[in-house]
């Protein structure tokens, strides 16, 4: 590289990321979408993806926390934006001064909000969220009508959905995202029972997208399939759609160990004959995972080779053996290198954790590149 930047980065490609978006709209059909984009958009970097998919046409986006919904608001997002995470009672005023869309868990929540809205001179906009069987937040589906009475006597709202979660659409066994399903759309019956217009009914995160088209009903929810990450590998229907990240480094030390002598920290590695071991500029702290140690592999010059020894916080080993890398190498720690890849999954599975958390790991000390 030329340029003065760290020599650990991660690319964000915008177009795979278009075409995911594009590949999910095709399977989902007439539901709307509704990417979300929490948690630095799984650590691609919030407005940068915010602001793709708003010129790419998504109708509504989604977040966690309503910090997440400011700064979307801040960097000149239009579209309606749903605060997945609820509303603690000092921030309702935030919401209604950038016109985010409520998440009502409960009745009290429900009046706090109206309430607001009124004295404001406003209209809130809500989803109602109903509780199926994951047991975070949300009315439970059997008082389901008392949430929605509610909102019919609340003056100041307007409620545009009601929502669900489901708890294990990635399970290889569907019964319980299934009768969770269920549960949702009897509760839904109040409205039918009332002869009222349903509002926009939504449940469906990635897996549900891929493994339960009759859960997509008017609106879906995807999250790690947007970023080209299926959610689970134990079903066989999948959708097309391409890692948006790739994470790099480069080859910054290299040196011969001599049989027998350990490499890193508490010497839980040594080569049984002299090897070259090469450092990269990378460790824990920027979210390359301390149960990565001795288990993990990366790539350079289009061959696999392992990690040895301990990460450490800022720098990890890597045996060469007999091959060849100088200083200035690219290393591929997440992406592809001629006809070898490793995935998020794998670093997930090598360090007993999920894709998300992988994704969500990588620290805000590894520069972000975007490419459109
Ligand atoms: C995070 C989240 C999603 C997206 O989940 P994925 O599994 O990443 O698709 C959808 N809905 C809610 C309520 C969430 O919190």
């Amino acid at each position: 590289m030329t340029d003065s930047s760290r020599p650990t980065w991660c690319d964000i490609d915008l177009a795979a990321l278009e075409r995911n978006y594009s590949a999910i709209e095709q399977v989902v059909g007439a539901s709307k979408m509704m990417p979300v984009i929490k948690a630095d958009a799984y650590g691609h970097g919030l407005t940068q993806i915010g602001t793709r998919l708003q010129e790419i046409g998504a109708p509504c986006l989604a977040v966690a926390y309503v910090e997440e919904g400011l700064a979307l608001r801040a960097a000149g997002i239009t579209v309606p934006i749903q605060v997945l995470g609820g509303a603690v009672t000092r921030q309702i005023p935030l919401f209604l001064e950038h016109d985010l869309t409520f998440t009502a868990p409960s009745v009290d929540k429900l009046l706090q909000i109206s309430e607001a809205a009124e004295a404001a001179k406003t209209t809130a906009k809500v989803h109602l969220k109903i509780d199926t069987g994951m047991e975070r937040i949300g009315v439970h589906h059997y008082n389901a009508d008392t949430l929605f009475e509610a909102a019919l006597s609340c003056t100041s709202l307007e409620v545009e959905g009601v929502f669900s979660h489901l708890a294990s659409a990635d399970d290889t066994d569907l019964k319980s995202a299934r009768i969770q399903l269920e549960r949702f759309l009897e509760a839904l019956d109040f409205y039918d029972r009332l002869s009222l217009p349903t509002p926009t009914r939504h449940i469906a995160n990635s897996a549900a997208i891929v493994a339960l088209p009759e859960a997509h009903l008017d609106l879906v929810r995807p999250g790690l399939l947007l970023y080209g990450i299926e959610p689970t590998d134990q079903t066989s229907k999948t959708i097309a759609v391409e890692p948006v990240l790739s994470w790099r480094s480069e080859v910054i030390y290299f040196k011969v160990v001599e049989a027998g002598s350990p490499v890193s920290y508490g010497g839980t590695w040594a080569p049984e004959h002299s090897t070259r071991v090469v450092t990269l500029p990378v460790g824990y702290a920027d979210g390359y995972r301390r149960g990565l140690s001795n288990r993990a592999q990366v790539l350079i010059n289009g061959t696999r080779h392992n990690v040895v020894g301990r990460v450490c916080m800022d720098q990890t080993m890597i045996d060469i053996g007999t091959t060849s890398a100088y200083n200035g190498d690219q290393v591929v720690l997440v992406g592809s290198d001629g006809n070898q890849q490793i995935t998020i999954q794998d670093l997930a599975l090598w360090s007993d954790t999920i894709p998300y958390e992988i994704l969500t790991s990588i620290t805000a000390r590894v520069p972000r590149r975007w490419h459109s």
